[in-house]
């Protein structure tokens, strides 16, 4: 599908991304917005997301709403989400517009729009958008937040779901002009000095279960509050926990409001760690998801380690 088959004859869309915006979130759904405002001036776009993440580099992230106060869209596209309810603040106005449009790549995604455009196993949101692109009309704005979500959702291309394609789209973005180095440098390494403390403090008190086979850690609001980190802070955690050696797969939880923890998985290559979150009603993808649970850390991690060992042991054993 190309996005202009779905702009014929529109005047004002609206653009959504997902709760708790990441680099692909943001990478996207800025892509979108700036490929739309520099090649078709004759459509008003406005972009939504709850929080704006620290990518202040890439172009009209000031345009970024968190409360939806237009109306009447003729078409809105949610972009990177992964079921309906992680819409977020424009959650009404996407099912209230009759035109609305599903973008995503989770395997997990439950085709909640009129039409559909959803690619899994693509490595990002923003590689199916280039997809849908006319290279010629993309700017190096516009090559700057794919490029970033592209870098984010692999890992800086290491994630298996890069391949030979995210490669050459990569390198399209390149001769763009992208400023590769500091997109990766500040939009994905980087952290903040009250984030590495988090981080620190996540790794200094993880533990090893299920026989070493995985590795948990949990940070509780105190601690939140104590290092002055909110939930923008946690990205990244998870997956330096993962890269501890021997390890299948890495589980973060942090307590996102008073007895409800958000939980992050990772594997490497046995678990789907996505048939893991959707039991527990979240999804993502096979070796990346995550999703949300009430109770004491200690009932979240039990039951999510069971329902690891029960795949540790189907999968494994297959080897
Ligand atoms: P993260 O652990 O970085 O928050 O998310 C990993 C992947 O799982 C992302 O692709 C994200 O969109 C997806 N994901 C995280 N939390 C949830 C959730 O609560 N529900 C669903 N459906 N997907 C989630
Ligand atoms: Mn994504």
């Amino acid at each position: 599908m190309k996005l202009e088959d779905i702009l014929v004859g529109v005047k004002k869309m609206g653009i959504a991304g997902h709760v708790r915006p990441d680099g692909d979130c943001m990478g996207s759904c800025m892509g979108l917005y700036n490929y739309i405002t520099e090649n078709y001036s004759h459509i008003e776009a406005h972009v939504y997301m709850e929080e704006v993440p620290n990518f202040e580099y890439i172009h009209n992230v000031d345009k970024i709403e968190s409360v939806v106060k237009d109306k009447d869209f003729d078409l809105f596209v949610a972009i990177d989400v992964s079921d309906s309810n992680r819409i977020g603040v424009a959650k009404n106005e996407f099912f209230a517009t009759a035109n609305n449009v599903n973008i995503d790549h989770h395997v997990s995604n439950n085709n909640f729009g009129k039409i559909n455009h959803v690619l899994p196993g693509v490595s990002s949101a923003c590689e199916v958008l280039y997809d849908m692109l006319d290279d010629t009309k993309i700017s190096l704005n516009t090559a700057t937040a794919l490029y970033t979500g592209i870098v984010h959702d692999t890992g800086v291309f290491k994630y298996n779901a890069t391949t030979p394609h995210t490669m050459s789209v990569a390198g399209n973005l390149m001769e763009k002009g992208v400023d590769f180095p500091s997109i990766i440098d500040e939009g994905f390494y980087e952290k903040s000095y009250i984030q590495n403390q988090i981080l620190g403090r996540a790794l200094l008190e993880s533990i090893l279960i299920l026989d070493k086979r995985c590795i948990f850690s949990k940070i509780s609001q105190e601690e939140m509050k104590f290092y002055g980190v909110t939930s923008k802070d946690m990205g990244g955690i998870v997956e330096q926990l993962r890269l501890t050696s021997g390890v299948e797969c890495a589980v973060f939880i942090y307590e996102s409001a008073p007895m409800t923890y958000k939980a992050s998985l990772r594997s490497k290559k046995y678990v789907d760690v996505n048939e893991v979150a959707s039991y527990f009603g979240g999804g993502g993808h096979v070796r990346a998801a995550g999703c949300e649970m009430e109770g004491t850390a200690h009932d979240v991690i039990n039951n999510i380690s069971r329902r690891i060992e029960q795949q540790l042991m189907e999968n494994e054993q297959n080897v």
